[in-house]
């Protein structure tokens, strides 16, 4: 295999919270990553200590490379003074997951305010930096991870406005979505990425929340266009991005790159483990037994096996921008238990693929877990190498797994 086309992603913390590095530990993780694999720019964020970005700034431009400042823009802006919230179908603001130290509560993508508040932010703390671009995360409403009622969408009367402009009777929709029943949630055919429900309301109700969503970054990628800068998205694998709002195809019409994040091992919000079950079982609570539907629309048996990614991969190349697939790369114990075979294994199909690769979702995070993943992996394997040969497996495995360029090399085939 030879290398592949990748961007790099480091997350500095989120905006309210102390970030847990120093600029030196930014600028030597990065800097370590970029002298050993030949990737094309840097996304990092969204912390807003512009001293964690100064000298990082200066060394990846001096390396010919672009570096992009990350942005989450319906989520994570909640506390920003005047941001409105997303309101359910019930009339309930939308509430988070409350997972780990980001906010998964999400605001309405019809007011104009939330979107003034991400330019505002990006003005205020980064404007004057000198970042190339900007990569816009969250652009999406809640998954079924925050619940069913999130997962529909926004209903404050901004959003019902536009559903009544493009054709959906809110009224019955509202009286749909309370019934006890819901089979016609299940969608029944696949439309390049989007899906098709049998209902023509509800499958008219998805195309237009879709819709709005794709009007809303549009708008915020021709304002930071015109600000001189290139703009990247984060969007969910193909699978979901469907569900959260997201028309992969019509978002990249407006991009210059799309990173979809075909995460098969992280169990959190994003990952495809943690948002299939979460899909399946709020369905299900809800009236919308929804079996293996989806997982047949695409030929796969499995969302997170080799075949799930290579029929996404399938899809995503005819996306009209740049596709860099997000891969996990980072271990965290519990939530995102990636290994050696997982990594390798996936980035050889997205590099036989032919798209780029976002080796995601933190390369600042330390590298011990995944030392002490490969020692425990020695142990395991004791019993059928018997302890000599185990012994000595694992003095040449440890001392080829304790810091990112070693793993980079090992992964990656550089
Ligand atoms: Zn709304």
């Amino acid at each position: 295999m030879t290398a592949m086309d990748c961007i790099i992603q480091a997350f500095t913390g989120v905006y309210r919270a102390k970030s847990a590095y120093t600029p030196s530990e930014v600028l030597t993780g990065i800097h370590t990553v970029l002298g050993t694999l030949p990737a094309r720019a840097v996304i990092v964020g969204w912390h807003t200590d512009a001293a964690l970005y100064r000298e990082l700034i200066k060394e990846v431009h001096d390396r010919g490379k672009e570096i992009y400042i990350w942005l989450p823009v319906f989520s994570e802006t909640s506390a920003i003074p005047g941001a409105i919230p997303a309101m359910d179908f019930l009339g309930e603001p939308h509430a988070g997951t409350g997972s780990g130290e980001e906010d998964f509560s999400f605001l309405c993508p019809s007011h104009r305010q939330n979107l003034d508040a991400v330019k505002r932010i990006y003005d205020e703390h980064f404007g004057t930096l000198g970042f190339d671009g900007v990569f816009l995360d969250k652009i999406r409403y809640s998954s079924f991870g925050n619940g069913f009622a999130p997962a529909m969408g926004c209903f404050c009367d901004a959003c019902k406005r536009v559903y009544a402009e493009n054709g959906v009777d809110t009224e019955t929709l509202m009286l749909l979505l309370k019934q006890k029943d819901k089979p016609f949630f299940a969608p029944t055919a696949l439309d390049r990425m989007r899906y098709v429900f049998d209902n023509p309301l509800v499958d008219r109700f998805f195309r237009v929340r879709a819709k709005i969503i794709t009007d809303a970054v549009s708008e915020l990628a021709d304002w930071f266009h015109a600000e001189g800068l290139k703009v990247g998205l984060d969007v969910f694998a193909p699978v979901f991005a469907y569900l959260v709002g997201q028309d992969i195809g019509a978002l990249a019409r407006g991009a210059d790159f799309i990173k979809p994040m075909i995460y098969r091992v992280t169990d959190a919000p994003a990952g495809l483990p943690y948002e299939c079950r979460r899909m399946r079982d709020e369905l299900r609570a809800h009236g919308c037994e929804i079996g293996h539907r989806i997982e047949d629309l695409w030929g796969v048996k499995d969302f997170c096996g080799e075949a799930s990614l290579r029929a996404q991969l399938g899809r995503l190349k005819r996306t009209p921008c740049p596709v860099y697939v997000g891969l996990e790369v980072n271990y965290k114990p519990g939530v995102c238990e990636t290994d050696e075979a997982y990594v390798t294994g996936s980035a050889r199909l997205i590099a036989d693929s032919g798209l780029g690769c976002v080796l995601s979702w933190d390369v600042l995070s330390d590298t011990k877990d995944h030392k002490r993943l490969s020692i425990e992996g020695e142990k395991r394997s004791q019993n059928y190498f018997g302890p000599r040969h185990s012994q000595q497996r694992k003095r040449r495995r440890c001392s080829r797994f304790h810091t990112w360029e070693k793993h980079l090399r090992l992964w990656f085939f550089v």
